[in-house]
């Protein structure tokens, strides 16, 4: 394998990079202090490729004096300088003379890392022909598409331009091919031909094509925008982080009602319609080092409403929008199957106890292995049971959606909750939280008292649960025993309220005080646990017992309202949200619970005298304030 050549066509001129570059081949561009070249030939000696062929242009000497024999990286380096344009694969034609066996092609000006010995062996597998190198980009609808089959094998090449109305797979010839001398001849001699345009659409069906999808990092610095980013990614470590050789961590998307609105049993491209937030989120996940991967159930198939080439096409609908808004997917798993069978219309063939449909893990355990997912450190973002069922069995950090089906169908909660995918990927790959978890982390190791008592008070919607349980899930993996009390559910129901009653009498606040005294003491307490979405008491029971734990974490808009709730706390957390940002979220949660504008209003009325008023006060106990999260598009 290792004798395999590499042919780099560095003749393109930086021009288009500006005058900055203008004198000096795109190909010897600093990236990183180190030209552009020399980052491809390090990669290519890493994975064992030691022989390459540079075919220069305009100022080859500038190459050939940067290189000479290659020596210098203990590489063999042969430069081959042709004064007349023959395109890419004329270039690759000139020069067939001195190729022996398979050799890979890489294009001077892109910039990339990935593991070439997986590309090799894929290549030699399939005994492919001509295998290219795809992946999805963020400017689909003016890149050369490719498109694939279930086995790899390629099925058509799009060139741009494309015609406004064509729907496509987000994948992308990312210009970099493991090709047999078996296709040299079908390369005209002497004139001015490209692999993407001239070549690869014409080659015979007698040869093998495949498409080789990778997840690593591939990018052309061919303008000057495009080189700074690449720049900032060599810069931040993000470059060698996509390599294929390091686990990945992912945001796992349910489809319907997360990605796009949910019509129930979409199986038709028109009904596909984006959510306003969608692409933002996407697009915010694809900046940040987690993967974008849509996990979802489609027994649209068993139930015999569509095939699987149309399901397909509303994939494809679905990637040209987002594509559109400049965002990508790095993969979409789908389980076609359904379990009960024994309706007149269905597909037999799909009706079955698979392994794969939500609930169950399998497409998501799929996922992992193909893209290489660091599990333990991903998100599943849904709107529905079987998605928060499907990340917790997979040991996923969950996140519920109040969009879609806004998980009102849900028995069991998830770690948290937003109102849209752009909300929950902001979180995720900002990490906001992340300097209250290292002031926390310090106050508790010098404080040596255990149990460590953390109050997070502030007025509702200003995201005391989210904070509480974030802490939880941080101080748990660092092998604290944490119990996590919520004030909630000390809530009287609805129906036992009276418009008189302010927030502390709402709480129950001298309930509160007598049982955590009793917790304190080694007591067990028993709850009905609230639903916030009935707002009442439910039959589930909730139980606290202190046990071992090193940190009790109480969060409840009253945990820094009363003297006695203070007294006990070791560190205490101020949420703050000022009134324009809380009338905000307050609406769009009770339109969620199906309240209508109206009584919105008036609950917003009494709110602020007998809640929000009383409750904002209680900053000046806190140790530590910390402002609402504000994610506006
Ligand atoms: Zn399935």
């Amino acid at each position: 394998m290792n004798n395999i050549q590499t042919v780099i066509l560095a003749g393109g001129l930086g021009t288009r990079l500006g005058p900055a570059w203008a004198a000096i081949p795109k190909s010897l561009v600093p990236i990183g202090g180190k030209p552009l070249l020399e980052h491809q030939l390090l990669l290519l000696k890493r994975y064992g490729l030691q022989d390459v062929i540079l075919l220069t242009g305009h100022l080859s000497e500038k190459i050939e004096q940067f290189c000479g024999d290659g020596s210098r990286w203990g590489m063999r380096i042969t430069c081959v300088c042709d004064s007349q344009p023959l395109g890419t694969a004329g270039a690759v034609r000139a020069i067939s003379e001195q190729l022996s066996g398979d050799f890979v092609v890489l294009y001077g000006d892109v910039m990339l890392n990935m593991n070439l010995q997986r590309l090799l062996a894929f290549h030699k597998e399939r005994m492919s022909d001509c295998t290219l190198v795809l992946h999805p980009n963020n400017h689909p609808f003016d890149s050369d598409l490719v498109a694939i089959n279930a086995e790899s094998r390629i099925t058509g090449f799009f060139p741009k331009p494309h015609h406004s109305s064509m729907c496509y797979r987000n994948l992308v010839n990312a210009a970099v091919y493991v090709l047999s001398p078996r296709i040299l001849p079908y390369i005209t001699k002497d004139t001015m031909v490209d692999f993407g345009k001239d070549v690869f659409p014409r080659l015979p069906d007698t040869l093998r094509l495949y498409g080789y999808t990778t997840r690593e990092y591939l990018k052309d610095i061919g303008t000057p925008e495009r080189r700074e980013e690449v720049e900032q990614d060599y810069r931040s470590g993000r470059i060698e982080r996509a390599n294929f050789d390091y686990k990945r961590p992912a945001v796992f998307l349910d489809r319907d009602g997360v990605i796009n609105e949910e019509v129930g049993l979409l199986h038709r491209p028109e009904q596909f319609a984006l959510l306003p937030h969608a692409a933002a989120g996407v697009r915010k996940i694809n900046a940040s080092d987690y993967l974008a991967v849509v996990i979802s159930n489609q027994s649209v198939i068993a139930r015999n409403l569509c095939t699987i080439a149309e399901l397909e096409r509303i994939h494809n609908t679905m990637e040209t929008l987002l594509g559109q808004e400049r965002a990508k997917l790095d993969g979409i798993y789908y389980c076609p199957h359904h379990p009960d069978a024994g309706y007149p219309e269905e597909n037999p063939q799909y009706k079955i106890n698979c392994t794969c449909r939500k609930p169950k893990t399998g497409l998501v355990e799929r996922a992992a292995r193909d893209l290489n997912i660091a599990l333990e450190d991903s998100f599943f973002v849904g709107d529905a049971e079987t998605d928060i069922l499907c990340g917790h069995a997979a040991g996923l950090t969950t996140i519920g959606l109040r969009c879609g089906r806004g998980c009102k169908d849900s028995a069991v909660e998830p770690d948290y909750f937003f109102d849209d995918l752009y909300e929950a990927a902001c979180f995720i790959t900002e990490d906001p939280y992340h300097d209250v978890y290292h002031y926390l982390e310090t106050a508790f190791s010098q404080s040596g008292k255990r149990p460590f008592i953390i109050a997070i008070g502030g007025n509702s919607r200003s995201g005391k649960s989210v904070l509480a349980r974030y802490l939880a899930k941080k101080l748990r993996r660092q092998g604290e025993k944490v119990l996590s009390v919520a004030l909630d559910n000390w809530l009287l129901p609805k129906q036992r309220r009276n418009p008189s009653q302010d927030v502390l009498a709402r709480f129950q606040i001298q309930h509160i005080e007598t049982d955590l005294q009793r917790l304190f003491r080694g007591e067990d307490i028993y709850l009905r646990k609230y639903d916030q979405f009935l707002r009442e008491g439910t039959d589930t029971v909730v139980h606290y017992r202190l046990g071992d734990a090193t940190i009790v974490i109480i969060d409840g808009v009253v945990a820094l309202a009363a003297a006695s709730l203070r007294s006990m706390a070791d560190l205490k957390i101020f949420c703050s949200i000022d009134s324009t940002l809380l009338a905000k979220r307050v609406t769009r949660f009770y339109l969620w619970k199906g309240l209508d504008q109206y009584a919105i209003e008036e609950l917003l009325k009494e709110r602020q005298r007998s809640e929000y008023d009383i409750i904002k006060e209680n900053d000046q106990y806190a140790d530590i304030i910390v402002n609402a999260l504000d994610y506006s598009v």
